[in-house]
């Protein structure tokens, strides 16, 4: 451990926040978290506000830099492949990686959020501030300007950083002295919970699978949870036809769901009412330049890059921006007007591949994961991993099951098909082989 330092200000304790100020109490820094919310430790949890996520590799070596997986993962459930749930018919697992080994991991935010905290406050020289609402800050001089509930206040730090979230207070601070461009590209849709709760004490549907109800322009997908309910979330436009403005009476909900989702009707008790009463949360990607300011105040997680959901990878980023920071301040011997931007140029690009590939993925789950050739592609696929292992390593399995940079998996992919384009007589007798082995796979199951 090193010398006591200056201390540090983290804008939001969420899962971010948390994490770094856990990093950076172990590089000897005093850390000052100060969150808008009051201790979600001793709160009750928002209604219908995602309260499971999936965490995967990248997520997963963040916190075993700080010793938490092993906790972490006590409670999580892992989800091998995705189960899809045509309107008629057999639903179908297709799993994630060639051998079916590999798993994402279903686990509670809240949870996760707790641990974090725990572990933060656990270590000398972090403290925490709750009900803390940042509405002020002189990037120049690092005074922060607090809502409570008993008043204003006022606190100033050399180094601030803005880890408070897509709708980053610190963020809307640098626009407005006008020391930052920034886009929020909103989807045209929203997004809604439901719960499946237990069925006779189990869970209602197969809890090893992340499922999906993939509907064209729509979708629902379902996580399960320790107590063995199911998080579902509706992922609908939000405006026109079969949309979330289109369904108002409890009759045309039951009629909605029993023509598009009829399976789930039985396992949701409470949709009408979840439907009724549960938010509708919006969607977007945020990019802004620069993410640092001076080298004083600087922006990570979805602050700096807020993305889709669809390839569950937005905490997971933002614990790799954490990771990527401390890199940098060892790197920079601590100089933070050399980390930051560092941190930025590393980062920048990687979060561009992430929200490029996430905002994709939302076609691959709504649309083309119930298509025959997509799954037949995916099969081949698998099989080309099997045929070349290491050589041939699918988007899916980098992006979850590894942590190459987000760039280079994009990089790496496009060259993985070219190869095979290239290859030309070679890759059709390779995939010929591919086929080959998955029909015969199939054969024997
Ligand atoms: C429906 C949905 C599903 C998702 N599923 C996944 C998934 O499966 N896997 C995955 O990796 N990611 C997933 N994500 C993304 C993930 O939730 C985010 O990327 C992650 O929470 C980002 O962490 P963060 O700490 O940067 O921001 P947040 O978690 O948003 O934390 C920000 C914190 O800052 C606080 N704050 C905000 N404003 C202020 C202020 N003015 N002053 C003080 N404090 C403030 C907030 O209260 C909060 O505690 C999902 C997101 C959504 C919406």
């Amino acid at each position: 451990m090193s010398q006591e330092r200056d201390e540090i200000a983290v804008v939001g304790a969420g899962l971010a926040g948390c994490l770094l100020a856990c990093f950076l109490a172990r590089r000897g820094y005093r850390v000052a978290l100060y969150e808008r919310r009051p201790d979600p430790r001793t709160g009750t949890v928002e209604r219908g506000r995602s309260i499971n996520l999936a965490l995967s590799e990248r997520g997963l070596d963040a916190l075993r830099r700080i010793g938490l997986d092993t906790q972490v993962m006590s409670d999580a459930l892992p989800m091998r492949g995705r189960m899809i749930h045509p309107v008629a018919g057999e639903s179908q697992f297709q799993p994630y990686s060639a051998a079916g080994d590999r798993a994402i991991n279903s686990i509670s935010r809240g949870a996760l959020n707790n641990a974090l905290l725990d572990a933060a406050t656990a270590l000398p020289g972090v403290r925490v501030a709750f009900d803390h609402r940042l509405v002020g800050l002189d990037p120049t001089t690092g005074e922060m300007t607090f809502e409570t509930p008993q008043g204003k206040v006022l606190a100033t730090s050399p180094v601030v950083l803005g880890a408070d979230g897509a709708g980053s207070a610190v963020r809307g601070q640098l626009l407005g002295h006008g020391l930052l461009r920034e886009s929020v590209d909103f989807l045209d849709y929203g997004y809604k919970e439901l719960t499946i709760p237990p069925l006779g004490g189990d869970f209602a549907l197969d809890p090893e699978a992340l499922h999906i109800w993939p509907r064209g322009t729509s979708m629902m997908i379902a996580l399960p949870n320790p107590d063995r309910s199911f998080t579902c979330t509706l992922f609908w436009p939000t405006h026109g036809t079969a949309s979330f403005a289109s369904l108002g009476s409890p009759a045309a909900i039951e009629r909605h769901f029993a023509q598009h989702y009829p399976n789930l009707l039985p396992l949701a008790p409470n949709l009408v009412d979840d439907y009724q009463h549960n938010p509708v949360g919006v969607l977007g990607t945020v990019r802004c330049d620069p993410w640092q300011v001076t080298g004083r105040v600087g922006l990570l997680g979805d602050a700096a890059h807020a993305i889709v959901p669809f390839y569950g990878q937005g905490a997971n980023c933002a614990f790799e921006d954490v990771v990527e920071l401390d890199r940098c301040l060892d790197e920079c011997a601590d100089d933070w007007s050399a980390a930051l931007p560092q941190f930025q140029r590393r980062r920048q690009d990687n979060a561009e591949a992430i929200a490029q590939m996430a905002l994709a993925n939302f076609v691959e789950m709504r649309d083309k994961v119930a298509s025959p050739l997509f799954q037949f592609g995916r099969r081949v696929e698998h099989a080309l991993e099997r045929a070349l292992p290491g050589r041939y390593v699918s988007r899916y399995e980098l992006v979850s099951f590894s942590t190459t940079p987000y760039a280079e998996v994009r990089r790496r992919v496009r060259r993985q098909h070219r190869m095979l384009g290239a290859a030309g007589v070679g890759a059709a007798l390779l995939l010929a082989g591919a086929v080959g082995s998955v029909l015969r796979r199939g054969r024997r199951r």
